[in-house]
């Protein structure tokens, strides 16, 4: 098993990965290490701003729909008799 690097980043969630991702396009030799099984057992909303997803796709990940992606316009939220929505925002880049 290969133990050194430039760069060793514990944890390989959504940042640890990202960061990974990052140093290892600009040259760096990187190791990402994460101590649970993929897939991450993980209690998640499984939703993604715009933001978000603008990330996974500069980071050379694409979302297409054929694979499950569903592009969501905004959140709602709804509780206490209320039901509040909020649009996402246009983003320009
Ligand atoms: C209930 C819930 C619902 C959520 N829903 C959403 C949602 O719908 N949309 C959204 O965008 N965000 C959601 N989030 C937030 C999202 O999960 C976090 O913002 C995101 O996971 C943070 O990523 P991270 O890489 O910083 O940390 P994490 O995802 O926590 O990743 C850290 C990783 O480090 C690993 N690790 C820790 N210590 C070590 C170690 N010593 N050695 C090796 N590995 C280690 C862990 O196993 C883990 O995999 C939700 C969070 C919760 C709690």
């Amino acid at each position: 098993m290969k133990t050194q690097a430039d760069v060793i980043v514990i944890g390989a969630g959504p940042g640890g990965s990202a960061a990974a991702r990052y140093l290892a396009s600009e040259g760096f030799d990187v190791i990402a290490l994460e101590k649970a099984h993929y897939p991450r057992e993980k209690v998640c909303g499984d939703g993604l701003t715009p933001r978000a997803v603008k990330e996974l796709q500069l980071i050379g990940l694409p979302t297409p729909r054929e694979e499950g992606w569903i592009p969501n316009h905004g959140l709602r939220m709804v509780g206490g008799g209320h039901r509040l929505e909020f649009p996402w925002h246009d983003l320009d880049a």
